[in-house]
């Protein structure tokens, strides 16, 4: 996913959220309203206030579970969710490898507590260092935890292509943005952590001594999409190539490279796959048939409303989404994936001869 959610979260009645989120976000508002009245308190005192509504929010925080995909490779599954203070940004997913010589982990969470909370889980399981994060891509959710991974100097992977967005405004005002609305999980301190090693191509690499194969699948999902296969284990991760059981987020995706980068995922002939959001796969022929369906639908649908040259209002009412709008996120996602791919398709369309 990607944070301009963080414009949608707004729009979430706290009627819709499960009573865990919404006591957490009573707590947090009570502590906001708090803060405005007793501005004059030391800045002690304020910090105390404050940590006391974390470790409240922190208590009623998602369960973070740990589960196994392959012989030394588990992963954490973020909710089917809007980001928000309550979830702490737990809305995607992370991996992790233990290596021959240290852990390998790929993705690192949407804040830096959710990261040190994954961290937690794998020294249950090892007592080998982090070496490695891998970052299949450089949206919020799967990012925002880096310098967790970073100030116990981790290296960090990803492709080069992510640089563009990391220099734009857009990547700035989005952490912006999250500072208040995730608060306190993404807060001043947060910060956007740049790779320590940009990946130009396809690459197979021996990492604490194991072996990753490493594949550009960009621009799909985003122009720095990558997917990384770990032989020994059978498992391929996918990132948000990948969204399993729930609607994926389109985004500014191309579509058609998406559809294209599926097949090539299917060649890794994986016995699991972890996928960016969901639960992780055993049968990837079925569920990556449901996201190239839906991405087939969507061009197919706004491809024929902008030849009719239909306004989208009119195209998205006329369209039957009867065959996805029982997936989770549909409400979110689904409207916004119709527009851009509109977009896209009016763009399409004026590139033909
Ligand atoms: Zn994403």
């Amino acid at each position: 996913m990607q944070g301009h959610t963080i414009v949608l979260q707004r729009t979430v009645q706290p009627a819709r959220l499960p009573n865990t989120a919404r006591k957490a976000q009573a707590v947090l508002t009570t502590v906001m309203f708090l803060k405005t009245l007793l501005r004059p308190l030391t800045a002690a005192a304020l910090t105390c206030l404050l940590w006391t509504a974390s470790s409240a929010v922190a208590q009623t925080a998602p369960e973070m579970k740990l589960q196994k995909v392959g012989p030394q490779t588990y992963y954490v599954e973020g909710l089917a969710a809007l980001g928000s203070p309550a979830n702490q940004n737990f809305i995607s997913n992370a991996g992790f490898v233990v290596a021959r010589d240290g852990v390998v982990v790929i993705d690192s969470l949407g804040s830096p507590a959710l990261a040190q909370r994954l961290m937690e889980q794998i020294a249950r399981v090892t007592n080998k260092p982090v070496t490695h994060v891998l970052v299949t891509h450089y949206h919020a959710d799967h990012i925002y935890g880096l310098q967790t991974f970073k100030a116990k100097g981790v290296q960090i992977l990803a492709h080069r292509a992510a640089l563009e967005y990391l220099n734009s405004e857009t990547a700035l005002q989005r952490l912006e943005a999250s500072r208040t609305d995730l608060a306190p999980w993404v807060d001043a301190q947060t910060r956007l952590v740049k790779s320590d090693r940009w990946l130009d191509g396809p690459a197979t690499l021996e990492l604490a001594g194991t072996r990753f194969v490493i594949e550009p699948v960009g621009p799909s999902h985003t122009p720095e999409d990558l997917a990384i296969y770990v032989p020994s284990e059978g498992v391929l991760f996918a990132g948000d190539l990948i969204f399993n059981g729930r609607l994926p987020f389109v985004g500014k995706a191309n579509s058609a490279q998406w559809i294209g980068a599926l097949d090539r995922l299917l060649t890794f002939d994986a016995k699991a796959v972890v996928p960016g959001h969901g639960a992780a796969s055993t049968d990837a022929r079925k569920d990556i048939g449901v996201i190239r369906d839906y991405l087939g639908y969507l061009r197919k649908s706004m491809g024929q409303a902008t030849q009719d040259m239909l306004p989208f209002e009119e195209a998205y009412k006329a369209t039957d989404w009867s065959a996805f709008e029982h997936m989770p996120m549909f409400q979110f996602a689904n409207r916004m994936n119709a527009y851009n791919t509109f977009l896209l398709m009016e763009q399409e369309g004026m590139k033909k001869p």
